[in-house]
């Protein structure tokens, strides 16, 4: 057990990690400074939480790195009456950052296991406003669709079509593409009136966005 004082000491550095990597919204950060990754991180690396630094969950999978969470949440520019869709939940930490900033937040994983755990501490931590389902999510949500806002945290190696479908007129996505264990480059979707902008943010590294359902589900 740590004492309170070294929680609350790894925990500024926790904000100034991610405020040296860029990541200067004051919404954002404030969302990052509310939800606790401690509980997202679980077993063997739970002491490790508050480093800056993508680590195991279950599945084979990992949480990403809190600097390139906030980065993409950033830029993904939220709105407070927002209606967003990640595909990929993971340990469920980028949804309940979403989940502070959004109106609603859908989330999708292709792992059974992954999606009823997150599902548990978004129960346990009261965040009311998420939705986490199984699904493949290259398909999107369509029963959900439009989305102000698509957050994909698996790469692709092109934003996947029907995401690009579901994206509402003035909407954004936030997608990593590129081969696997290449690197890959974070990619800014904007749908327009006439078709699509598309800006290249920063390279990255994701585990791939995968077909059909999890082996667990
Ligand atoms: N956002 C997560 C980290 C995601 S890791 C967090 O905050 O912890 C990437 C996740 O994408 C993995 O859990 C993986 O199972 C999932 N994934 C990969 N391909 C997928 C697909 N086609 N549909 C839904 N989820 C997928």
């Amino acid at each position: 057990m740590s004492a309170p004082q070294d929680i609350a000491e790894r925990k500024m550095q926790f904000l100034f990690a991610l405020r040296s990597k860029g990541v200067t919204d004051q919404r954002v950060l404030h969302a990052m400074e509310k939800i606790d990754r401690g509980p997202f991180v679980r077993g063997l690396f739970a002491t490790r939480a508050y480093e800056d630094m993508p680590l195991p969950i279950a599945c084979g999978q990992t949480i990403s790195q809190p600097s390139v969470v906030g980065l993409m949440t950033q830029a993904l520019n939220v709105q407070p009456r927002d209606k967003v869709l990640e595909v990929g939940t993971g340990s469920g930490y980028q949804a309940a950052i979403l989940s502070q900033l959004a109106r609603r937040v859908y989330t999708v994983d292709r792992h059974r296991r992954l999606v009823r755990e997150a599902s548990e501490l978004f129960r346990e931590l009261d965040l009311t406003n998420i939705t986490a389902m199984t699904s493949d999510g290259s398909f999107g949500l369509p029963e959900q669709a439009p989305f102000d806002r698509i957050i994909v945290t698996a790469a692709a190696e092109d934003p996947p079509g029907p995401l690009l479908a579901q994206l509402k007129i003035n909407g954004i996505m936030v997608v990593p593409v590129g081969q696997s264990n290449a690197v890959q480059s974070l990619i800014k979707v904007t749908r327009t009136e006439s078709g699509f902008d598309y800006d290249e943010l920063r390279p990255v590294r994701f585990v791939p966005l995968l077909e059909g359902l999890g082996r667990d589900g």
